[in-house]
Parts: C-alpha cells; structure tokens; sequence
C-alpha cells in the first residue's frame, strides 16, 4: 500500500438516480473538505469544516470548484473515519445526482486535488492489507455482487460473515498452540515431556483433517452454486422440449445471460427456478427449428447429457412412449434428473403411474413431473425438487448458524488441497519415528498452507492477482 489517498466512482456508469463516489485514505476528509460547500441562510456558500465533524456523519451540501465556488451538483456526504470504514482508512462517500458526466466531472476534481485514481478492487485489497477482512472475506465481496439466485448470495454472505476464515483460524491455533508446545519442550526437555505429544497431536489431526475433506468435497457443489447446475434438456422431438425451455425462461422474471458459444450449436442460458440457478446447456439445439425430425436426436442428447450435473427428460403424455423415448431415457441411467411428464393440458394417453413402472423396469430412478408447458403447471413442483436434490441439506433456513461451509472459490480449494497433504506428509513423518525436531517443519507446513487460505500467508504478487478482477470502485 502507498498510504495514499485514492477515490472512484463506486455505482454502475450509466446514468441512474445516484452516482457514489467514494474517497479513502489519509486526505480523504481534508480533500473532500476542500470541495465542499454548505448555502448559508444568506445564500452564500461557506465551507462545512468537515475536517473536525464527528465520524459517521452526513452532510447535506454543494461540490463546488475549490478556486470559483461554482456549483457542480448537489450532495450527500458520508463521513467514516478510520478504523470503522470499509477500508479501514478515513472514508468519504459523496451521493451526488446519476448522471454518469456527474460523476466523472466530480471524479476530475477530486484528481485534481491530489487524489490518485483507484485500481479495481483497491478499496476491498485496502480493507484486507489493513486486517479489516482476510482474504476469504475479500473474494467473497465479489461473490456477492455477482450473485445470480440466492444460493448464491446465501452462501457468498456466509463467507463474507467470516464463515471460512473463523473454521480456518480454529484449525490454525489448534495447529499453532501444538507446534509452541513441541518447540518449548525441544528447548527445555527436562521440563515439557514429550510422551504424550503424538497422540495428542493425532487427536488433532483427527478433527481437522475430516473437516479440511469435506470442504474440499462441498467445493464441487460450491461450483455448481455459483455458476447454476449445468442442466440438459432431453427428449425426442415434439415432445415439447422448445416450449418447455421457454415456460421456465418465461418465469423467471430476470433472466441473467444469454451466453452465445463458439459455434451457433451451443448456447447456455441462466434461469433462475426459486432459489436455483440452471444454468441450461446446449439450447441452440433445442431451439433450432430446421431439420425437425434430428431435432436433439439421440447423438445429441448423449453429449448434453455427458456434459451436465443434471437432465431434464420429456416426455409427451398425449401419446404412447416409443422406442426413442426409452432410449433417451436409458441414456440419463447415470444422472441425478426428472422426467417432465409433458403436455398434462392435453388428454392423457400415457399417465404417471404408466412411466413410473417404465422407469422402474429399465432401472432408471427419476421422479416423474406432470407438466404442462403451456400453462406452467408443474413448475413448483420442478421447483421442489431441484431444491430438494441439490441443496436443501446445505441451507436449513431456520437455522442459519448450522449451515455448511461451501467453497465457491478455487484457489481456496487448492489451498485446502495442499493443506490436506501437509497433514498426509506430517503423519508419514510422525509414523516414521523420525527425531520430534523434524515434526516441527512439517506442521508448519500445515499451518502456512491454511494460512495461505485465508491470507495470513501470503505468496508473492497474489493480492495484485485476486484483486485486478474486481470493479471499479470497490
Ligand atoms: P420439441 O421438438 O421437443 O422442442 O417440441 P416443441 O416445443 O417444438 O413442441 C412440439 C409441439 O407441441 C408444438 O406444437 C407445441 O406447441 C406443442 N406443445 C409443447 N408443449 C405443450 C404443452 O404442454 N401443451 C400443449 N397443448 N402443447 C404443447
């Protein structure tokens, strides 16, 4: 950190009701002091003398040029002093007018004045250079903003709370208070005793590693609560595939991203189904219209259903199940998935119980959805389960403290990765009946690795890395 004082506007730039821009640093008070005017009774401007006001304070007023005291626009000023802002530093929020030029024109003059222009990301990197957050904290802020269902925002605010780092740091003084003991006993032998100390030190291991494993192994739903369970819509044509991806996009009110692959036969789209996030694979293919009867044949099908967390199967309850049909049904024996029972407006010709003993003569466990897609009835159900199958263990909403920890990040699960084997060369070490002085390396070896987690240790130029990817202003 260069201890100077840096400022960016903090709101989207589009024109909207408010732009922020925010200040942090030494200066901060003194800067914004500079450009700050209140209209006295008189209507003359005098200056706010922010410089003694109290921290925590707003100030209602007018950015003014330093020299002429013409008007820009006017303002809410937020004052936070150090240590009890977001970067830990003196903070000034200046709540001016949307409009994008507004801001810039403020921006300029704050630049003018001697502030630096903040890198992306810098106020979050302030905040954990300054020890406010560590650096799970950090990456989470960016979960937050770019949380699209609310598993999402559910799981980015635990680690934003601290969630990973208060686990870590358990682990660590466990760690820490272990190596303290081995290291006085190796210096003073006649005092500490040492019998005891592997099996205590195995007890250890015992609880941690078991809880460092099932991070790693909840990273993989981290993963699919991120970025939304790759899902694949299956079925023979005209059983209602392309009408039933537009019932779902249609309810979903904010439909996050169309993202167009490389080629015009892939196309992934985001919808939001309660609180889950399907992130829909491969629907070029579905919404091709030519060439209907190889309409998501069952090539097709084979590779969406290879790539996915989870399959969608229609089915079309207005006429008899074919051969395509189970086919397509067998090819889904592997994956978690529902059967959408299709077209439940029109007259039955096959019912639910007729699929349920389909399924369960080919061996296929799914539960089956009365659907229709031009009414969208069967979407709560849908919603039920996808809940139900893929997170409801995870977040018991009565009982928020209880939840498990789900890592959503990858340099955090290959840091538990190697932590994991730190604990594995540590046993081998204890195992090995070599000297004790030797044990000491190697738990410090584990106390760094979970140390590099949540920034404690920190490697070369990896604080400049995580924090390029955030937005301006933050
Ligand atoms: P795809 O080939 O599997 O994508 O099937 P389409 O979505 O193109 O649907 C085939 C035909 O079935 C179209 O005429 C749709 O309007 C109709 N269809 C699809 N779903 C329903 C439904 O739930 N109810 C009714 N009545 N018709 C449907």
């Amino acid at each position: 950190m260069d201890g100077q004082t840096i400022a960016a506007i903090a709101t989207a730039s589009a024109n909207g009701s408010i732009s922020i821009l925010r200040i942090s640093g030494p200066e901060a008070v003194c800067v914004a002091d500079k450009l700050f005017r209140v209209k006295k009774r008189d209507g003359s401007f005098v200056g706010a003398n922010l410089v003694d006001a109290p921290t925590h304070t707003i100030h209602y007023g007018f950015i003014c040029r330093d020299v002429s005291f013409e008007i820009i626009d006017e303002v809410l000023l937020l004052l936070m002093r150090s240590p009890k802002s977001y970067t830990a530093e003196d903070v000034v929020e200046i709540h001016c007018h949307g409009g994008a030029y507004i801001a810039k024109v403020i921006l300029n003059l704050l630049l003018e004045n001697g502030v630096r222009l903040a890198e992306p990301g810098e106020f979050t990197k302030r905040a954990f250079l300054n020890g406010r957050i560590d650096l799970t904290q950090a990456e989470s802020v960016m979960d937050v903003i770019s949380a699209k269902s609310d598993m999402a925002l559910n799981t980015a605010e635990g680690h934003l709370a601290g969630d990973i780092k208060n686990v870590i740091t358990e682990m660590r003084e466990v760690l820490l208070t272990d190596t303290a003991y081995l290291e006085a006993a190796l210096d003073d032998p006649e005092h500490i005793e040492l019998d005891d100390f592997e099996s205590m030190l195995s007890g250890h291991l015992d609880e941690i590693e078991p809880q460092i494993e099932k991070l790693i192994a909840n990273s993989e739903n981290g993963r699919i609560i991120s970025d939304g369970i790759k899902t694949a819509i299956v079925g023979r044509p005209n059983v209602g595939k392309s009408s039933f991806l537009n019932c779902i996009l249609r309810e979903d009110r904010a439909i996050v991203t169309d993202i167009p692959g490389t080629t015009r036969d892939t196309l992934e789209e985001d919808v939001r189904i309660g609180s889950v996030l399907l992130k829909l694979i491969d629907t070029a293919g579905i919404r091709a219209t030519e060439d209907t009867v190889e309409k998501i044949g069952v090539e097709k099908s084979l590779s969406s259903i290879k790539d996915c967390d989870f399959v969608i199967c229609v089915l079309d309850s207005s006429e008899a199940i074919n051969d395509k049909d189970i086919e397509i049904l067998k090819l889904t024996i592997d994956k978690p998935g529902v059967i959408i029972l299709n077209k439940s407006d029109l007259e039955e010709i096959v019912g639910i119980d007729h699929v349920k003993e389909l399924v369960n003569n080919n061996g296929i466990n799914k539960q089956i959805i009365s659907f229709s897609s031009t009414t969208g009835s069967g979407l709560d159900a849908l919603e039920n389960l996808l809940e139900e199958t893929f997170f409801k263990e995870f977040f018991s909403k009565s009982n928020t403290n209880n939840k498990e920890i789900i890592i959503t990040n990858i340099r955090q699960k290959e840091c538990l990765i190697r932590a994991k084997e730190s604990i594995i060369n540590l046993r081998q070490t204890m195992s090995a009946n070599l000297p004790e002085d030797l044990l000491t390396v190697d738990l410090l070896d584990v106390y760094k690795n979970l140390g590099l987690i949540i920034g404690a240790e920190i490697e070369d130029d990896l604080a400049d890395k995580i924090f390029k990817d955030f937005c301006m202003g933050k």
